[in-house]
């Protein structure tokens, strides 16, 4: 018999967990609160030990089609733009950096149809010996497994460890952007407190 897993949450993180379910035999539904699937925000790296996990989810080559090689974190710069280090590329593995929804976008492509639920909001979760459930939208799913892939302030897991401390800022602040730049190099300029990154991403922008 097939077994069952429910996946909350529908982002790279979910959209993954399902994909490898799928690979080795399973059927699981996502469900994501959103009304509409995609991600916001900009960029994104990944590194090889990433690339090798979408080798095993059997997507990698669509990833490498959507992301561009950048060896951005080894071009270091000066507030003034010098170059106190340029990466040598036959040195250094490139990374593969992307639009966020491109990556979504092909973890989205690989799933079976119909697996992905939106306008789906887990309220509650529970679990006897032989299976758990999760309430959303008035409606009760169960399943043998659920994996919680519903963010940094994940529901799930304030349900089920109310006295996990919530996440605590670091004092760290990012703010990202894509630009409409073609062949900009990807590089890493530091400053007092702070660097400034670009990375080249797919159809002539930056991130
Ligand atoms: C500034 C910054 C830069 C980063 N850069 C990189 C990078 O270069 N490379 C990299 O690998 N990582 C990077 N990360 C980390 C990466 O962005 C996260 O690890 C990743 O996006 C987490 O994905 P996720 O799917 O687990 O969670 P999320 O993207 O947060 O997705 C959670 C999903 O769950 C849904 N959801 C939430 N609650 C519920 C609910 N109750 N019911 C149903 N659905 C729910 C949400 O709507 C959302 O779609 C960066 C993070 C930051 C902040």
């Amino acid at each position: 018999m097939t077994r069952q897993a429910i996946v909350v949450g529908g982002g790279i993180g979910g959209l993954a967990a399902a994909l490898a379910l799928h690979r080795i035999g399973w059927q699981a539904t996502v469900l994501e609160r959103a009304s509409e699937l995609g991600e916001i925000g900009a960029g994104m790296s990944q590194s090889p030990n990433a690339l090798r996990a979408l080798t095993e989810l059997g997507v990698e080559e669509q990833a490498r089609s959507v992301g561009v090689p950048t060896h951005a974190s080894g071009n270091l710069r000066r507030p003034d733009g010098r170059y106190l280090q340029r990466a040598r590329p036959a040195d250094t593995t490139a990374l593969l950096a992307f639009h966020r929804a491109d990556l979504h976008q092909v973890l989205l492509n690989a799933l079976p149809t119909g697996w992905v639920r939106t306008d789906a909001e887990v309220t509650a979760v529970w679990q006897d010996d032989s299976s758990v459930t999760v309430a959303c939208g008035g409606t009760e799913l169960n399943a043998e497994l659920v994996i919680a892939a519903d963010g940094i302030r994940s529901t799930v897991r304030r349900l089920l460890w109310p006295d996990a401390p919530p996440p605590r800022f670091l004092g760290r602040t990012a703010w990202l952007g894509i630009a409409e730049v073609a062949d900009l190099p990807g590089s890493m300029t530091l400053g007092p407190g702070g660097y400034f990154l670009i990375h080249p991403i797919a159809r002539g922008r930056a991130y």
